[in-house]
């Protein structure tokens, strides 16, 4: 089921040029209404159910409909994003909750080494692999 705006919780990111759930989209589905400043999900149809434009928003304001199947009627399942982890809150029908707490990362923010620590410089003339041949322990890969 397509993600959805639940307009009163929608600040349409404070007016910045491009809104968190428009930034994250991978599908660029999400747009914000300037006049009105709030974001809506402009091709349902198209929506991968990703949750990524969920579990960035800042304010909680975009929900997804689950399937009846496994999301009964009442129910619903809520992201709660930090810089470290999300935690979800599971609504049960019957109304009873259930939190879970994951972490998001593995090193303090803005530590990641994008290169993931290994000092080759990937070429695309080169036939080996971005980590090769450091990662094989040679010192240099074989080629034709
Ligand atoms: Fe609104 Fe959330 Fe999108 Fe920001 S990320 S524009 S608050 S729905
Ligand atoms: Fe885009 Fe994913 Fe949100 Fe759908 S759930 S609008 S594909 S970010």
């Amino acid at each position: 089921m397509p993600s959805f705006v639940i307009p009163s919780k929608c600040d349409g990111c404070k007016a910045l040029d491009k809104t968190a759930c428009q930034y994250i989209c991978p599908n660029d589905l999400m747009v914000l209404d300037k006049d009105k400043m709030k974001a809506y999900n402009r091709d349902p149809w198209q929506c991968w159910e990703c949750y990524n434009c969920v579990k960035i928003c800042p304010t909680q304001a975009v929900d997804v409909r689950g399937y009846a199947d496994f999301v009964p009627m009442g129910a619903s399942v809520v992201p709660l994003r930090s810089t470290d982890s999300i935690m979800w809150t599971i609504t049960f029908r019957n109304g009873s909750i259930k939190r879970f707490k994951f972490p998001t990362r593995t090193t303090p923010e803005g530590t990641a080494e994008p290169a993931g620590g290994w000092a080759n410089k990937p070429s695309l003339d080169s036939e080996a692999l971005f980590t090769e041949p450091e990662s094989l322990g040679l010192s240099a890969v074989w080629t034709k």
